[in-house]
């Protein structure tokens, strides 16, 4: 049998089935008329909104709507949040749909296609420029469209996020201009009568130890009075980045996000003077709401091999390619994993639960843990809020898209 990462305590049982706010798994599958189905619990989002407040009182909250841009999930945030953070013309829409006033939408990510960026300045959204040919494109559309862009500087800083699954800073990278050349690009933009916003500097991603994220956010602060004293330009706000993780696998534990608040606290209260009216961002989007989504697959078939038992459901990696392990994982391990009609039922049964792909890769438990799991059962994949749905490959194999529902206590939104 090999280890399942832990299931998040926000889940209970009620009569021994798993609830999701205020129905069943089975009683959300029956309102959904099929499965699988991702069920998103605004509850818990705002559980962890709280705890964010509670740990960082001075700094503003950004919702990274890369993590999860289900329309209902955005359109809830909106009020719950400073601002949200989108790295394309489809995710600037969603957001601007879901009721965010353009002018808390910053907009970063390589690449960004001239048509885009004129939508965006067009509407008033923050332009986090990634160089300075992006940054003499934006003023060229602006001009263009006769109005004073947004424009913002994301900084490829010349340090890492340490122990994050994904390093988004720190040598050469396609993210950011490089730190010794932003303050060049500032005094240009500046120059140009842009309206200057301010810093991005985001180093990494799914760091799970306070004090490397404590070491980069003090780092971030450095380098945002560097960079702003080179330039001469005290910035509006600085966006510190984010990279909160979360607990996936056996053996991981959850960030201790009050003991990097009260070190940002401190590191703040101390910040250099060419800071002292800027504002800070944190902006976050799996632990905002990885923990909130749970997949939901049905038991199509169960069968033995070679002495192994296989679940075989209607799932997949196709909707949650995280799980399966292939989506920027070294060593596949197991996501926590249930079966939602004996919730914290004690194992009865050794099998890995498959998907219906045809492909060795559509693997998401590999050789549980579970109570005797039957044909028609509904098996619960946890941590599946974020980088689900729209970080799976949903054509792949021609089945049909996820139901997805954002729920808040027995209602869907
Ligand atoms: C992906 C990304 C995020 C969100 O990362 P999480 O690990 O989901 O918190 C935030 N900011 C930027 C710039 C990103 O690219």
């Amino acid at each position: 049998m090999k280890p399942m990462g832990s299931i998040p305590a926000d889940y209970r049982a009620r009569d021994g089935v798993l609830m999701i706010g205020g129905r069943t798994a089975e009683g959300w599958a029956e309102i959904a008329g099929d499965t699988p189905l991702f069920v998103y619990d605004l509850d818990i989002v705002r559980t962890r909104i709280a705890r964010f407040r509670a740990a960082f009182p001075e700094v503003a909250l950004h919702y990274a709507i890369k993590a999860n841009p289900h329309p209902a999930l955005v359109k809830a945030m909106v009020p719950l949040v400073e601002g949200i953070d989108v790295a394309s013309e489809g995710e600037a829409a969603i957001a601007i749909e879901a009721g965010m006033a353009p002018s808390h939408i910053s907009f970063a990510g390589p690449g960004k296609r001239d048509r885009e960026l004129r939508m965006a300045i067009a509407a008033g959204v923050t332009i986090n420029l990634e160089s300075a040919t992006e940054g003499a494109r934006a003023l060229a559309i602006a001009r263009d469209l006769g109005v004073r862009p947004k424009l913002a500087v994301r900084v490829n800083p010349d340090f890492d996020l340490k122990g994050s699954g994904m390093k988004m800073g720190g040598g050469a990278k396609p993210f950011g201009i490089d730190s010794d050349r932003a303050a060049s690009l500032i005094r240009e933009i500046v120059t140009a009568g842009a309206d200057y916003r301010g810093l991005h500097i985001f180093a990494g991603s799914q760091a799970l130890s306070a004090d490397a994220i404590v070491e980069a956010q003090r780092s971030t602060l450095t380098l945002a009075a560097r960079i702003s004293i080179e330039a001469a330009a005290p910035p509006p706000l600085v966006n510190l980045g984010g990279g909160f993780g979360i607990p996936y696998f056996p053996g991981e534990v959850p960030v201790d996000i009050e003991h990097v608040g009260s070190a940002l606290g401190g590191a703040l209260a101390a910040r250099d003077p060419i800071l002292a009216q800027t504002g800070f961002a944190i902006e976050l989007g799996r632990w905002l709401v990885g923990e909130a989504g749970v997949y939901l697959t049905r038991i199509v078939d169960r069968k033995d091999s070679h002495g192994e038992t296989f679940l075989i459901v209607d799932g997949g990696l196709h909707h949650q390619l995280a799980a399966s392990g292939n989506f920027g994982t070294v060593v596949r391990r197991n996501y926590p994993i249930a079966l939602a009609s004996r919730f914290g039922a004690a194992t009865e049964l050794e099998a890995s639960v498959v998907g219906c792909l045809c492909t060795p890769l559509d693997r998401l438990g590999d050789r549980i843990g579970l109570p005797d799991g039957r044909v028609g059962d509904l098996i619960v994949i946890f941590m599946a809020g974020a980088y689900g749905a729209s970080a799976s490959p949903t054509s792949f194999l021609g089945h049909a898209l996820p139901g997805e529902l954002t729920i808040d206590g027995d209602r869907i939104l």
